[in-house]
């Protein structure tokens, strides 16, 4: 018998504990069930002709085949439950158990949307409570829950901009939005999405808004900026009020992207900047789940300014009693969701804030820092860091020290699987070579940080010492070795078709 290896697969394919998982319908077959009730008499049915007549073409399972085949896949994933997850900008932090458990609570789980306003008064005033947390936590008078991820936020942002504009009578004059360079995708496809033409704002070479550059841009045709702050290099844009200043003078307004609010909440609050409008990821700084197409949400502060042009609905407390308003006034740009928002993610949020209190939340912000500073520190020894100077909540490495190696930023990545790491954000921002974006969060002890950057000091030793061809098969251990992610992306293959069986 041969020993199994990566050369030598097992029988079954399966290595170990990791076992194939073929589709469902290859699994189940189409012309079987999962249950046993004796086929319906012929009663007749009430659908005038329009019942099925051919095959309905879902897998027969049965209920263990189905439950482990779940199983199996979920085991295939990578999650926060299962190690650190230091993907920058993307805030991977511990779901806390305590938010599970008051999510669960019958009377906020189990609400259906459309029940009357009187019987619902504990989720109303949920959201409201939750509500006045970001409005004091951003410094900013307003806020639209109802958006439903970051993205979602900053087109309620950007229309709530667009609205305001067309009520001075400028729309048809202020079509151009500014963005820096390093900008999140979302800010660019958020801003054509809302009808206005983009430009960007370079950086200058501390990888901050080049603030010169971003003057000569401003003119009376430009409609708002969009600014990250912490930028997407991990830094604070120390000119942050200048910016504000400069775009309000030219009668624009400043959207700031408030995915990073981790890195300052409790420390700086955004309106006092001078932001118009901004988004605050749930799923990021207040630790909702987050990954893999589940809900997130993505309520979206407002100035003064912009306030009455918030969608609808929102909650209001009049008498001692909460009241959810779904009458558009004049202003209102209208409407984002069917409902209020993603109720689930609200109540999660609310226990994060409320179990850390306001003392815990700066905290929280401080430790993201102290944490990324540390990978920072340590990794430097070997790794080029793409700035000088501290960072606020994430470290952002380039590929230099990748130089004449042979191993490039997606090899060392696909290296970090092998390790037992999901890897860190590779090659965004874009305005740094071959970047890697660590964002460790403050839910990682000092154990698993020194496990993490030892981990990666090893790799980056390995990658200098010439083991190019090592790196290049990388990952080996994995359910999969490297996939075209290009092909799959532009071309996927969504649809199952069955092999006919020919005699
Ligand atoms: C995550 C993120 C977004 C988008 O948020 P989603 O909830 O994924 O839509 C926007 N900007 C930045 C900087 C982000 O990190």
């Amino acid at each position: 018998m041969t020993t199994p290896s990566p050369n030598h697969p097992t029988f079954t394919g399966n290595k170990a504990l990791q076992i194939e998982e073929a589709l469902s319908f290859e699994i189940g077959g189409l012309d079987r069930t999962g249950v046993d009730f004796p086929p319906a008499e012929d009663l007749g049915d009430r659908l005038g002709g329009l019942g099925r007549d051919s095959e309905i073409g879902l897998p027969g399972l049965s209920e263990p085949e189905t439950v482990r085949h779940f199983v199996r896949l979920s085991q295939k994933n990578y999650a926060i439950d299962m190690g650190p997850f230091p993907l920058g900008s993307c805030t991977m932090k511990h779901n806390p158990r305590l938010n599970e458990k008051i999510a669960r609570l019958p009377g906020f789980a189990d609400l259906p949307p459309l029940a009357p306003q009187s019987c619902v008064q504990g989720a109303l005033e949920l959201i409201d409570m939750l509500a006045h947390w970001l409005k004091e936590l951003t410094g900013m008078p307003a806020v639209a829950m109802s958006p439903k991820a970051g993205a979602h936020g900053e087109l309620c942002g950007m229309m709530a901009i667009k609205a305001a504009i067309e009520a001075r009578g400028e729309g048809a004059k202020r079509t151009r939005v500014l963005a820096p360079e390093s900008a999140h995708g979302t800010n660019p496809a958020t801003a054509v999405q809302c009808g206005f033409t983009v430009e960007e704002i370079p950086a200058d070479a501390t990888g901050r808004v080049d603030l010169a550059a971003l003057k000569e841009k401003l003119g009376d045709d430009v409609a708002a900026i969009m600014v990250t702050n912490p930028n997407t290099c991990g830094l604070f844009e120390r000119d942050i009020r200048a910016i504000a200043d400069a775009v309000h003078d030219a009668g624009g307004y400043f959207y700031c992207d408030g995915a990073n609010f981790n890195a300052i909440a409790g420390k700086v609050r955004p309106g006092d900047l001078g932001v118009d409008a901004m988004h605050i990821n749930l799923h990021k700084t207040f630790s909702t789940p987050h990954g893999g197409g589940g809900p997130g949400a993505g309520p979206t502060v407002l100035a003064a300014a912009l306030e009455t042009f918030a969608p609808v609905p929102f909650v209001v407390r009049r008498d001692g009693e909460y009241h959810l308003v779904e009458t558009q006034s004049a202003e209102s740009f209208g409407r984002m969701t069917a409902f209020h928002g993603q109720m689930g993610m609200f109540t999660r949020a609310l226990a994060y804030m409320m179990s850390h209190g306001v003392d815990g939340v700066r905290q929280v912000a401080e430790d993201a820092v102290l944490n990324a500073n540390y990978v920072l520190a340590r990794l430097k020894t070997e790794m080029t860091p793409a700035f000088d100077g501290y960072c606020m909540h994430e470290a952002l490495f380039d590929d230099r020290f990748l130089k004449d190696t042979g191993v490039e930023t997606i090899d060392f990545a696909k290296a970090m699987i092998d390790e037992g790491y999901h890897p860190m954000t590779m090659y965004f921002p874009l305005v740094v070579h071959g970047a890697m974006l660590i964002e460790p969060t403050e839910s990682e002890s000092k154990r698993e940080l020194d496990l993490f950057c030892d981990a990666l000091l090893s790799l980056a030793k390995r990658a200098k010492s010439g083991e190019a061809e090592a790196f290049k098969a990388a990952p080996v251990y994995a359910p999969r070795r490297r996939l075209d992610e290009t092909a799959a992306a532009r071309k996927p293959v969504l649809r199952w078709t069955p092999v006919i069986a020919t005699e």
